[in-house]
């Protein structure tokens, strides 16, 4: 398949052909539809965060699920979804309080060694192993991740609008809500009136 390869701390981004193996026991495949450019993309092709290279860039995608890895039930060939690179595992202490943003596998794991969950890779080009970027690795035809990273959406919904809820608006919504924690402004008499349109 194609993909976007950043081989080396400054080089340029390349697009050529590249290997995709077959999704392991939890894993689903995903044909790509959109995939948005990330400042934290940008970070990496600038030099200022430093990764483990080859590696194939891109974390925010939506797409089609083309192919399931044994043992995968909650999700179905053609299921329209929008992955996350924050997949979490569900068993580990930060997951089990509640908190799976926070997940010891995405933060030990996934983020410094560029492998998937169980510590390797399913990238290769001319049988050297590429790493993933973030676990997902957008830049490309397809991608591969566990089912957890992947969340099934509506199939009318527009995929390449829903791209950008991978990383901008769960980051940015995610800011202000929870971060900032602003709240709604409470629906008032002269907040109603400035929504009504003008003139009338
Ligand atoms: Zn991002
Ligand atoms: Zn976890």
């Amino acid at each position: 398949m194609k993909a976007i390869l950043f081989e080396a701390p400054g080089s340029v981004p390349i697009c050529t052909d590249v290997e995709l193996a077959k999704p392991r026991s939890g894993e689903i495949e995903v044909t790509i539809t959109a995939a948005g450019v990330c400042h934290s993309d940008l970070h990496v092709v600038s030099g200022d965060w430093d990764i483990p290279t080859p590696v194939v860039l891109g974390h925010e995608l939506s797409g089609v699920v083309s192919a399931l890895g044994p043992g995968v039930t909650d999700l179905s060939i053609g299921d329209h979804v929008v992955l996350s690179w924050v997949p979490s595992c569900g068993t580990c202490r930060y997951c089990l309080a509640g908190r799976p943003a926070q997940c010891a596998l995405v933060a030990q794991v996934v983020a410094p060694l560029g492998v998937l969950h169980d510590g390797t890779s399913r990238l290769s080009k001319d049988g050297h192993t590429l790493h993933h970027y973030l676990g997902v690795s957008s830049f490309a035809e397809r991608v591969m991740v566990p089912v957890s990273g992947a969340i099934r959406v509506r199939t009318d919904a527009p995929l390449d609008v829903l791209a950008l809820v991978g990383c901008a608006v769960a980051t940015g919504v995610g800011a202000v809500m929870k971060t900032a924690n602003v709240q709604p402004e409470p629906p008032t008499q002269s907040t109603a009136a400035r929504r009504m349109p003008w003139p009338r």
